[in-house]
């Protein structure tokens, strides 16, 4: 039976990608050997790096714009104390969206001051803040564009005079933004470009070198920069995976193409969630997010009625993150808007039963 993945993450990756990527594990570009048995600085395996890298910034239109690409270890989680490391003096501003974010203010306090310039955990961060003010003379305002577990997403950025960084983990690649209004962008792989392992760190050159501590190399993006994201062994699966990721989203047309097809599916779901009486959404629907869809049962005792429906029809991941409950449809670049479908098909067949 096909399956639908809807798992928030790590998560569903095109099919051909995962073909490809299952045969360079057996034999890489037919060279009779394994693309994980060969060395990260072959001819082979830096092109992949070089093509990945090269990717990233053409798909966000930031070539020739004073951005470096790296693909970095640890996690979007490394990248929480990574950027204060890199950034933070004395002052910086994080609007609190999260769990995701609430981490990085936690990591950023080893280093200096927090300012939550807004937050929205009154309501268990079921909406994105909005008219909040933005201090004079942050280090850099830290934001988080897309909050995976409670299903918003920020649709407008804030201007700032502070260098503006962000968390991309789970939408990087999926609308059009102008990315050039940030100076650093970060994403763990796992929710749109690839397997868990590799972060995306998108940065923009002249910001760098302007903290007085000294950083230890592997925290340190300007030596990662130097050293062409080869400083120490890449994750060489991750980043392949993630290179074919990309070459993919070209092929079928950028983020525009994408979005497209993203903005479609998104309208199916939402729809289905505010039409039917058997359902309702969590987010605030102004801010919700085309990514990750919250929502959950009007009537609890239809909980097991829907999910036999959900196994019967093949759909897998739905269940909400543990601080939300409910269900999160998460709806990344590589899911269908068939498999959007068929969720909605068994949705409305609910709102029969109940
Ligand atoms: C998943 C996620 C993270 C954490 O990523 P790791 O790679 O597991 O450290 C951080 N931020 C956002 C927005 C996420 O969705």
């Amino acid at each position: 039976m096909k399956k639908h993945n809807f798992s928030a993450g790590p998560c569903i990756l095109p099919q051909e990608v995962l073909l490809k990527a299952s045969e360079a594990v057996v034999d890489f570009n037919g060279s009779g050997l394994s693309l994980i048995e060969i060395s990260h600085r072959s001819k082979d395996f830096v092109e992949v790096m070089e093509n990945a890298r090269a990717l990233a910034l053409e798909l966000l239109d930031l070539e020739g714009k004073g951005y470096k690409a790296l693909f970095l270890q640890g996690g979007a989680s490394t990248q929480f104390l990574m950027v204060a490391y890199n950034f933070l003096e004395t002052k910086s501003g994080y609007l609190n969206t999260g769990t995701w974010s609430d981490k990085a203010i936690k990591e950023a306090q080893f280093f200096g001051e927090v300012v939550e310039v807004g937050s929205s955990k009154d309501e268990n961060f079921n909406y994105i803040p909005k008219g909040y003010t933005i201090p004079q003379g942050l280090d850099y305002l830290h934001l988080t564009s897309n909050n995976t577990i409670f299903g918003t997403q920020l649709k407008k950025f804030p201007k700032s005079d502070a260098p503006l960084i962000c968390d991309m983990s789970s939408d990087i690649f999926s609308r059009q933004i102008d990315f050039s209004q940030f100076d650093l962008i970060y994403a763990g792989a796992q929710k749109n470009m690839g397997p868990a392992g590799a972060t995306l760190v998108i940065v923009k050159e002249e910001v760098l070198g302007k903290v007085s501590r000294q950083i230890p190399s592997m925290m340190n993006y300007e030596v990662h920069i130097s050293k062409d994201s080869m400083f120490n062994t890449p994750a060489v699966f991750p980043v392949y995976v993630s290179m074919l990721t990309l070459q993919w989203l070209k092929d079928m047309g950028g983020i525009a193409a994408i979005e497209a097809i993203n903005d479609k599916k998104a309208q199916l779901l939402y729809s289905e969630i505010d039409l039917s009486p058997a359902f309702e959404g969590y987010a605030n629907k102004a801010d919700r997010s085309n990514m990750n869809a919250t929502f959950n049962l009007t009537d609890d005792r239809l909980k097991d009625t829907f999910e036999e429906l959900l196994k019967e029809g093949g759909i897998n991941g739905l269940n909400g993150h543990r601080s939300v409950g409910g269900y999160r449809a998460s709806m990344y670049n590589a899911l269908s808007l068939e498999s959007v479908g068929t969720l909605v098909d068994i949705m409305s067949e609910m709102e029969r039963r109940g």
